[in-house]
């Protein structure tokens, strides 16, 4: 045992140089800091999104870092109209992605169908039928400030994440994919 009374520059060396914390707190931090996106868009709210990966709004001080491979992406940004068509390869984007993985939810058309959601016979009407949701961002198109928005959203979201339940939610979703396609 130190004496800090005996010995007050340990004491100090230690409190500067010891980081206490929990596993779930270390992993997270190191998750929240270098999301990577599938370079994904369906339609014209993909705009917005390829805009921020420009100087103007540089979302690469996020850590964020655009991938062109499901299989090295931990986030979608579902951005534009889903149809059913194209449904299928959606789920596949996303179960071919390693876990922990998340979801945004960007505009009107992925998250209820939209302008199409009122007579089309090929839209989807809202995503998060084919694959869970962590943050819906509304908007037709939103504008690259709220694609940030939502981004502090998730990595707010990824603080408060528990390994252990993070597994158990994507086990049931799982199930309800498979029951539903
Ligand atoms: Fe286009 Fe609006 Fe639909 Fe986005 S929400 S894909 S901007 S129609």
């Amino acid at each position: 045992l130190i004496n800090p009374i005996a010995r007050p520059e340990v004491t100090q060396e230690l409190s500067e140089n010891v980081i206490l914390t929990t596993v779930d707190d270390l992993h997270n931090w190191a998750r929240l800091s270098s999301l990577w996106p599938l370079m994904y868009g369906t339609a014209c709210c993909f705009i917005e999104f390829a805009a921020l990966i420009g100087s103007r709004f540089d979302f690469d001080r996020f850590g964020l870092v655009p991938r062109s491979s499901p299989r090295q992406a931990d986030l979608i940004i579902t951005a534009g109209t889903i149809t059913m068509k194209y449904a299928p390869i959606l789920v596949r984007l996303y179960e071919q992605m390693p876990e922990p993985k998340y979801v945004i939810a960007m505009g009107a058309c992925t998250i209820t169908g939209g302008m199409f959601s009122a007579d089309s016979p090929t839209a989807v009407r809202g995503v998060d039928k084919l694959i869970p949701v962590d943050v819906y961002m509304p908007g037709c198109p939103p504008r690259p400030e709220a694609v940030i928005d939502a981004i502090i959203k998730l990595r707010k979201k990824i603080s408060n994440d528990a390994i252990q339940e993070r597994g158990q939610i994507k086990q049931s979703h799982r199930y309800y994919t498979r029951q539903h396609n």
